[in-house]
């Protein structure tokens, strides 16, 4: 890996009832974690305050989407504010159920980006294409496309870590290669040098996410610009959560 600290995110999706997350959290407040890694776990809205008042603070806690602005009439959301209240960290945005099932598009999310950024919350910003793109040959195209919304709304990526997660990969168990996903990490840094700055394209982490789990964590920690994993599946089961996250290189 290259860029900064190596980051692990577990994005719980919408996953799990109270005892369910009360035994993950049992678990992973007992797993020996490598120090030198940022461990985020980004629970269901329901179970942020549970979470944030059972699991070890060397984890940190996401929320799984936000809204675009400062909370107010708006049924059915979650502002930053209260995110922040409840102790989160972190939002994931872009994530491609979001994009994809719920129907979120750039501008969307972009705004969801600048807005959390300006309240002080990190981003975990998701990019990734879908299989008939990749088959067509449009993987950089859509990956660069959506960075730029990204960079389009971002003020600063200081707070910014990029998760590349081709969408064939997600919940498929069909991950990519080392070389698939090297060869896109490496692409979306030399946009964020041309694009950004040279600075943000060396410091921002650039992680990956699609059926990463405790046998295939390794192979993939190895490549140069991998930062890290935003896992789904796997994030579920706290000894493998931690295999995952202690294979940093
Ligand atoms: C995800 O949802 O971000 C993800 C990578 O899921 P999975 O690990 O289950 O493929």
């Amino acid at each position: 890996s290259g860029s900064g600290k190596f980051f692990v995110g577990g994005n719980w999706k919408c996953n799990g009832t109270g005892d369910s997350i009360s035994k993950l959290v049992s678990d992973l407040n007992s797993a020996i974690l490598e120090s030198d890694v940022d461990v985020v776990v980004a629970p269901p809205f329901v179970y942020i305050d549970q979470v944030k008042n059972s699991l070890s603070d060397r984890i940190e806690i996401a929320a799984q989407n936000c809204w675009t602005g400062k909370g107010g009439a708006f049924t059915g959301e979650i502002s930053v504010e209260q995110l922040k209240d409840l102790g989160c960290k972190w939002v994931v945005l872009g994530h491609s159920e979001r994009r994809h099932i719920i129907g979120e598009d750039d501008q969307f999310i972009g705004k969801k980006a600048a807005y959390a950024l300006s309240e002080g919350l990190g981003v975990i910003a998701c990019i990734g294409e879908l299989l008939e793109e990749r088959e067509a040959g449009k993987t950089f195209d859509v990956c660069f496309q959506q960075l730029k919304a990204f960079a389009d709304a971002v003020p600063s990526w200081d707070k910014v870590v990029i998760a590349y997660e081709p969408v064939w990969a997600i919940g498929t168990g069909k991950v990519a290669t080392p070389e698939q996903a090297q060869e896109v990490h490496v692409a979306v840094r030399d946009w964020l040098n041309k694009n950004v700055s040279a600075d943000v394209s060396s410091k921002t982490r650039i992680i990956y996410g699609g059926s990463v789990n405790g046998g295939n964590c390794a192979e993939l920690a190895k490549q140069e610009d991998i930062d890290g994993f935003l896992v789904g599946g796997a994030s579920l089961k706290g000894p493998e959560f931690a295999t995952i996250i202690n294979s940093v290189t």
